[in-house]
C-alpha cells in the first residue's frame, strides 16, 4: 500500500497499557538503544525536521510516542535502553512497559530494530533481538549514522549485521544514515510492504 511519509501528525504518548493504542491499524514499531539515532531516522523516513525528539536526554524518555502516518499506519516510538545510569526501578518499569505494549499489541506488522552501524550490538540490543525471535516479532534491522563509514566499509558491515542478525529471524537488514538519507527509500518501502502483508 502507498503511503504518503510527510503526512504525519503526532497522536499521543502514553506511559501504561491504558493509553496504549489498539484502534486495529497497522504499527511500525521502532526500538533500540538511547542515542542509536532512532528519532533522527523516524524524522528522515518522514521528511521532517525536529518531530520526534533528537537527543533528548538520554533515559528520561520512558514513554511510547505515537505517530500517525498519513492516516493509514502508526510509527510507534519504543523508549531507548541501554543508558548506562538509569536506575534498577527505572530499568524495570521499561521492562513492564515493554512487555504490556507487545502482550497489548498485535498490530504491530514491522518492528524496525536500530542498530549503530559503528558498533557491535551491545548485550541489551542482542537481549531484543532475543526477545523479538522469542516473541515471533517480525523485524527488520536499520544500521544508524552510515555516513560515518567509508565507502569501503560499507558492503561488509552490512554483511557482518546480516550474520548477526539472521539467527533472530531478521527478514532485512538496511544501511541508513539520518545525515543524508542513505537507506530510507529502502527503509520505506520495505514498511510499505509490510502493510501489505508481504
Ligand atoms: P535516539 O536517542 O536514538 O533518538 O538518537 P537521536 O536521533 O537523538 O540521535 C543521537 C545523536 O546521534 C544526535 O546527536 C544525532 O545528531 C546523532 N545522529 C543521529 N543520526 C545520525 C546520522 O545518521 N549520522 C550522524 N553522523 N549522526 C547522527
Amino acid at each position: 500500500m502507498a503511503i504518503n511519509f510527510n503526512k504525519a501528525e503526532f497522536v499521543l504518548s502514553s506511559v501504561k497499557a491504558e493509553t496504549f493504542i489498539r484502534d486495529g491499524k497497522p504499527q511500525v514499531t521502532f526500538a533500540g538503544r538511547s542515542n542509536v539515532g532512532k528519532s533522527s531516522v523516524i524524522n528522515r523516513l518522514l521528511g521532517r525536521k525536529n518531530f520526534a525528539r533528537v537527543g533528548a536526554t538520554p533515559g528520561k524518555t520512558s514513554q511510547i510516542n505515537y505517530f500517525s502516518i498519513d492516516g493509514k499506519i502508526y510509527f510507534t516510538d519504543l523508549p531507548g535502553y541501554g543508558y548506562a545510569k538509569v536506575s534498577n526501578v527505572e530499568r524495570e518499569r521499561w521492562d513492564d512497559l515493554i512487555n504490556s505494549y507487545f502482550e497489548a499489541d498485535r498490530s504491530v506488522c514491522l518492528l524496525v530494530q536500530l542498530l549503530d552501524s559503528r558498533h557491535a550490538p551491545s548485550a541489551d540490543d542482542l537481549q531484543m533481538l532475543e526477545y523479538l525471535h522469542y516473541h515471533r516479532i517480525p523485524f527488520v534491522a536499520a544500521l544508524t549514522k552510515g555516513d560515518k563509514l567509508k565507502k569501503s566499509e560499507m558492503a561488509a558491515c552490512k554483511e557482518e549485521f546480516e550474520k548477526i542478525c539472521a539467527p533472530y529471524g531478521c527478514r532485512a537488514v538496511v544501511l541508513t544514515s539520518a545525515e543524508n538519507g542513505l537507506g530510507c527509500d529502502e527503509l520505506r518501502a520495505l514498511l510499505e510492504a509490510s502493510m501489505a502483508g508481504e
